[in-house]
């Protein structure tokens, strides 16, 4: 009997066991998922990043898009307008221009404090000198760090500092004079043909560093390109030339409304949806066009096409093409268009006025120019990322992508630059929050364009005519506002975004 209850007590005791090591083992692995997926990784990503230059503005963001996002509508000119018009503003939906002309008239009133602060990269200059020293500690033996190198002494300094740090040698060297001395460490250079699914760089090696053996470029040089050199001109004039396109009707519910979900788009007597739902943030980036009546109108990552869609709603492009380098993605631009312009698939109207390509964008040519070239490129699409786990840039399978982008994105607008003909403008746009992928490819484009084409463009500033969408959506302001462009923040009361758009018109 004694053995029998042994046996049971023993039985219960492996079964606790069981149990427990199964608890501990669920808890391991869900912890180990949760530090290996794609989206728990671009998270741990961004908080060190954005933690850096948006500072405790960071966190509250980072919450609100972890949110649902909210939506405009774009009404579609080919289907029931009226009809669509009266079904949006019974659901308590406004029209973005008329908010807008309100908002204008608020500020002959009461003028807004400027958004553009001449003193507002402190932040990112810091963490530009964190990385900076990161990297040349990494690259030196620790052994032959200086010893008194500090995260301060890579930050600007006054000419008094200065005097001071040039009495140490060792402190003098600049980070081109560092690395050019330096051991090089091996394991911090990508070889292009390890492929796309090592582990260990993926794990190891930040998206922002390296590209290739044969031209590696370590973070610090990286973050660099943003540095404030000005040996090309670079002007910044405010925009004076922006009005509402008069046909594009765009329906949006009030900040902070409890309204904020449109249903979905319905087809019309005519055949095509009635309404295109976006964000926000990306009819900023076709408004910032300024497009004008016959403009010609490149959309150099075009895919799926919702931007185009746009620019096509206001009535004003005579031709506008649609390229992007993915075949499968412009396959998409054909499947909305068809969805929401009349016959698109049969009429010559269209196939004179839509032309869709599938050029890689830095090499896109064209003999006549363009009047106004949009470049919404690929990029870290932060809200995304944090969001979903398939297919984006934090994913294993497309690390190659992630460490691509600081070779694409300012070759594409570069080359966009030249597309342009003088006079005309060029958009640069992107969903994601990074200084480095917003204002800093901005700079090194102008800088490239100017150097290898001798192209010169002044960057129009929108913060006036963009004041206006304040009781609309949020756009970074005083220490977190980007110097060339406007950068549509993610809030509570109006979760649109993240959108950065910098226009840019070519004067050479
Ligand atoms: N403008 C689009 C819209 O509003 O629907 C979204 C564009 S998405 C942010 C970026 C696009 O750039 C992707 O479709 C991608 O295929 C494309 N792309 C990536 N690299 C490219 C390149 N080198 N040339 C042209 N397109 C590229």
């Amino acid at each position: 009997m004694l053995s029998v209850i042994n046996i049971c007590k023993n039985v219960h005791i492996n079964a606790l066991l069981v149990q427990q090591i199964r608890y501990k083992s669920k808890t391991h692995w869900a912890k180990l998922k949760k530090k290996t997926s794609p989206k728990y990784k671009a998270q741990n990503h961004f908080d060190e990043f954005y933690g850096s230059v948006f500072g405790g503005k960071w966190p509250p963001m980072k919450e609100t898009m972890l949110r649902r996002s909210k939506f405009v509508a774009v009404v579609n000119n080919y289907g029931d307008s009226e009809e669509t018009i009266d079904f949006l503003t019974e659901r308590g939906a406004h029209c973005l221009k008329a908010l807008m002309s309100v908002q204008q008239e608020f500020h002959k009133q009461y003028p807004p404090t400027p958004t553009q602060s001449d003193t507002n990269t402190t932040s990112l200059e810091q963490y530009t000198a964190k990385v900076q020293f990161d990297d040349i500690s990494s690259i030196y033996p620790q052994d032959n760090l200086p010893e008194k190198l500090e995260l301060s002494d890579m930050t600007i300094r006054s000419s008094e500092e200065e005097k001071e740090v040039e009495k140490q040698p060792l402190k003098n060297l600049t980070l081109e004079e560092s690395l050019a001395s330096a051991q090089m460490d091996m394991s911090r250079i990508i070889d292009p043909s390890m492929g796309v699914t090592s582990e260990a760089l993926y794990q190891y090696v930040p998206a922002t560093q390296l590209k290739g053996m044969d031209e590696w470029v370590p973070e610090s040089l990286h973050y660099s390109y943003y540095a404030q050199d000005k040996d090309f001109p670079l002007a910044i004039e405010p925009e004076t030339e922006f009005s509402f396109p008069e046909h594009l009707k765009v329906y949006t519910y009030e900040m902070g409304s409890e309204w904020n979900m449109f249903p979905e788009p319905k087809r019309c007597k005519t055949n095509v949806m009635n309404y295109y739902p976006m964000d926000c943030g990306s009819v900023l980036a076709v408004l910032a066009l300024c497009l004008s009546p016959g403009d010609r109108v490149l959309d150099l990552c075009s895919a799926p096409g919702g931007k185009a869609l746009v620019a096509l709603q206001t009535l004003l492009p005579d031709v506008i093409v649609c390229n992007d380098s993915s075949i499968s993605r412009t396959n998409r631009i054909s499947r909305i268009f068809r969805d929401y312009l009349i016959d698109f698939d049969t009429s010559n109207s269209w196939r004179e006025r839509v032309v869709i390509s599938t050029r890689d964008g830095r090499e896109f040519t064209d003999d006549i120019g363009f009047d106004k070239v949009l470049v919404d490129a690929p990029c870290t699409t932060d809200r995304r990322t944090i969001n979903q786990d398939a297919n984006l840039v934090y994913h294993l399978a497309r690390v190659q992508d992630r460490l691509s982008l600081p070779d694409v994105q300012p070759y594409l607008l570069t080359n966009a630059l030249k597309l342009v003909r003088v006079g005309g403008a060029v958009v640069y746009s992107t969903c994601s929050l990074s200084p480095v992928q917003n204002d800093g490819v901005v700079h090194m484009a102008l800088k490239h364009a100017f150097e290898t084409h001798g192209v010169i463009a002044t960057v129009k500033d929108l913060s006036a005519p963009f004041a206006n969408l304040a009781g609309t959506l949020s756009l970074a302001a005083g220490s977190i506002a980007p110097r060339y462009g406007q950068l549509v923040t993610p809030t509570n009361d109006a979760n649109f975004g993240p959108s950065y758009i910098a226009r840019l018109v070519r004067v050479k």
